[in-house]
């Protein structure tokens, strides 16, 4: 059917394989191209539009070619020429369009929709310069613009506009279009986003991600997350938000008119699933443009939208939770901040509880407004969605008992096992067939947990995918992972509440324990990977600390043959799909109550990593599937740690005067070792965690640093090791976000799904 022979012959003039990998990356997008637009886009009456700041897409590629059904034919007329798919892969420059597990959320869940047969498209925006593209230079944090536009990238130009009226002037949009084909299914949904017409590149430096952020009419989709630290920053937040939901409302409401709408049947023809609360303004906008544009009444037009906006819940981390002076809305959209008075005013006759009011003290609280006037709130793991109806969102829960679900996360097992390990794809099939590949189960590996056949093929499945990641990081960073090395990966944003510190905590000990004459059995290497927001100081002392602490071992001959800190630079999709298949042990180490779901969990399991972990997000619903023999949990539960923050009763300083605990924190700020970095930085995250550790990483250290110490141990036991792997593989079905999306449309949706 393809001819990629051909293809080479017809672009370049040349067999295929004379052409370079670029080349080849080059016809492969020609190839998923051409293919996508042949396929017809999902119809239905009602559609979903998932609007979301993120879509943290990833290279498409490989994840394309499996959907469509051309991976197997590709790989092999690659092979044939002498080409690696894997290698044609890393020409591809990855869209940097959102910031973390968010943001990868929303892309497994647009892949899940078309998987299904939905019809619905993400809506967000095309961000030029991303998030931004993380440096280390001297061992801290630089951020450049990330420049992922460009002739490859693989946007279709839609050819809609709309104009949007902020208060004293008004901007036209563009809407740009990325096709997401199901998995076999020949159907295609988009992800759609929307571009300012007149955007100015030139504002951004090529070494910075500072710009002129009051030049709103031209640098709206320049920067995903602009620094908010002073008001100008935070202000075009606000714009860029009500910039994205505006034309999404325009979008929603056109198409439902074309469909067939009357718009007072708008909830017949559109759901709108908002993830985390940026995308709540679009509640007023709609009803602005049904009352303003439409005439019809503002009672009616709260009901109808009443019955279309669906709310997801991230996080129940206070600063997160949004909330902007109404005098800021009033001066990017005046017209919508009128609507939430309004709709302020209605709520307060409703229920007499300034604890859920929308406005309070001036501010707008972005997610009461979503609670009230949505129809559902989700949480995304189960023990987040207890806290949010137990503690965080009680009056709500009270007050709405109906609008509340659990959706417990999940990812796509397209890109998160069949792209990134086709090692243990090819072991999952020859054990159990490919029926997975349709429904995720795959609990048929747990009838083959004793079978020395498939546990010695995980083993060498394991063993490709740490050459494949040795090879990255060498190339990448110039670093060399020994080849017999256990692999223990802590990759996510950087974060307190996620706690790098205490496993940066960890390693000291580790150091000096090696340093004291015990050597581990077989060299440790341990990978971090993430980016800090820039204006978030100790998130990026604690990067400091790891890359110090990186060189210092890494200077020392008596330690580093047995240990290995690597903090990967520039942490993004692809880099996860390196790093994850390789992974020995899966650290998930957050403070309890504070990860709402986590999904690099689930990716990790997947992989066939043991998971060592807090009983916190997700991690609780793992630890319930595998069973206690096959994970690793410690730490003070989600309930006792409600319970210090609401009595004030942790002191940091208790624990940090336990000796043992004392000489870990102190090591930071030993002349010696701070010598090899910077002062300011170690001291500040020192007296952090000596006085404040406002996530209690000094209260969970010591039991952190026993059960590691069997974790290794229990390494050297290969065969029962192996075991657990795979139970791990085994029981990782449920964690697909198919499971997740269909259980979105069971309970909030209702979409038909096309066949
Ligand atoms: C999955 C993923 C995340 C989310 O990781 P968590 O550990 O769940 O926070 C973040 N970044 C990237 C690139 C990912 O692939």
């Amino acid at each position: 059917m393809i001819n990629l022979e051909e293809r080479s012959q017809v672009a370049f003039g040349k067999p295929l394989a004379q052409i370079g990998d670029a080349q080849v990356c080059r016809l492969l997008q020609d190839l998923v191209r051409e293919h996508c637009q042949t396929l017809p886009i999902m119809e239905g009456k009602r559609r979903l539009y998932y609007v979301s700041a993120e879509f943290l897409i990833g290279r498409l590629l490989i994840n394309d070619l499996i959907n469509l059904g051309l991976y197997d034919e590709v790989r092999e007329q690659l092979a044939q020429a002498g080409h690696d798919l894997a290698a044609v892969d890393d020409q591809e420059v990855e869209p940097s369009l959102g910031n973390g597990g968010l943001g990868r959320l929303a892309a497994c869940f647009m892949d899940s929709v078309a998987t299904l047969g939905l019809p619905g498209d993400g809506v967000g925006l095309n961000y030029h310069y991303g998030l931004f593209h993380q440096r280390f230079v001297d061992n801290q944090q630089t951020a450049l613009p990330d420049e992922w536009l460009g002739e490859q990238d693989c946007l279709e130009d839609e050819g809609k506009s709309f104009e949007v009226q902020f208060g004293d002037f008004s901007v036209v949009s563009h809407l740009y279009s990325i096709d997401v084909p199901g998995y076999h299914n020949g159907k295609r949904n988009r992800l759609r986003l929307f571009d300012l017409e007149g955007v100015d590149d030139s504002l951004v430096p090529d070494d910075s991600i500072d710009f002129d952020k009051t030049k709103v009419a031209k640098n709206l989709t320049l920067f995903l997350y602009p620094d908010d630290s002073d008001e100008d920053g935070r202000l075009l937040r606000v714009y860029q938000q009500y910039f994205m939901v505006s034309n999404a409302a325009q979008l929603i409401v056109s198409e439902a008119v074309e469909r067939g709408s009357n718009l007072h049947d708008l909830p017949d023809y559109a759901v709108v699933q908002i993830n985390d609360t940026h995308p709540t303004m679009i509640i007023p906008e709609l009803i602005r443009i049904l009352t303003q544009e439409h005439g019809i009444d503002f009672e009616e037009a709260v009901g109808i939208v009443r019955h279309m906006v669906a709310y997801t819940n991230h996080t129940i981390l206070a600063e997160a939770l949004e909330k902007w002076p109404l005098e800021y809305l009033a001066k990017v959209a005046p017209k919508i901040a009128k609507i939430i008075e309004l709709l302020d005013q209605m709520q307060r006759e409703e229920h007499d509880d300034p604890a859920v009011a929308i406005i309070k003290d001036g501010t707008v609280h972005m997610a009461h407004l979503a609670i009230h006037y949505g129809f559902s709130v989700n949480g995304v793991a189960a023990l987040h969605t207890k806290i949010l109806e137990e503690t965080e969102l009680h009056p709500f829960y009270e007050l709405y008992p109906e609008k509340f679900s659990n959706k417990t996360n999940g990812i796509t097992f397209r890109r998160w096992l069949m792209g990134c390990n086709p090692d243990l794809t090819s072991l999952v099939d020859k054990t159990i067939g490919t029926d997975w590949h349709r429904t995720a189960d795959l609990t048929p590996l747990m009838a083959h947990v004793d079978d020395d056949e498939v546990l010695d093929g995980l083993v060498e499945a394991k063993g490709k995918a740490k050459a494949r990641m040795r090879e990255f990081l060498l190339t990448h960073q110039g670093v060399t992972v020994p080849e017999d090395a256990i692999i223990d990966v802590q990759v996510k944003r950087i974060h307190e509440y996620k706690r790098q510190q205490m496993l940066a905590l960890y390693l000291i000990w580790k150091y000096l324990d090696i340093k004291n004459g015990n050597k581990p059995a077989r060299p440790i290497t341990v990978v971090f990977g993430g980016k800090a927001a820039p204006a978030y100081t100790i998130a990026q002392d604690i990067i400091h600390l790891i890359l110090t602490l990186s060189s210092w071992i890494a200077n020392d001959p008596d330690v580093a043959p047995y240990l290995q800190v690597i903090m990967i630079e520039n942490y993004n999709v692809s880099a996860a799909e390196r790093v994850i298949p390789a992974a020995d042990i899966s650290e998930q180490i957050s403070l309890a109550s504070k990860e709402a779901s986590g999904t690099s969990n689930m990716k990790f399991m997947l992989n066939g990593a043991v998971t060592l972990c807090t009983l916190d997000g997700a991690n609780v619903e793992i630890a319930d599937l595998v069973g206690e023999d096959n994970i690793y949990t410690f730490g003070t539960s989600s309930r006792e740690v409600e319970r210090l923050y609401a009595e004030g009763a942790y002191d940091p300083q208790a624990y940090y005067h336990k000796p043992g605990i004392k000489l870990l924190v102190d090591f930071i700020t030993n002349p010696a070792f701070m010598a090899t970095g910077n002062e300011e930085r170690l001291r500040r995250l020192h007296d952090d965690m000596a006085h404040k550790d406002w996530f209690m990483a000094l209260l969970d250290l010591e039991e952190y640093i026993q059960v590691k110490e069997r974790v290794y141990a229990d390494y050297e036991d290969r065969g029962a090791w192996v075991r657990k792997a795979l139970v791990n593989v085994a029981q990782a079905g449920t964690f697909s976000s198919d499971r997740t999306i269909a259980q979105y449309n069971e309970d909030i949706w209702h979409l038909v799904p096309q066949k």
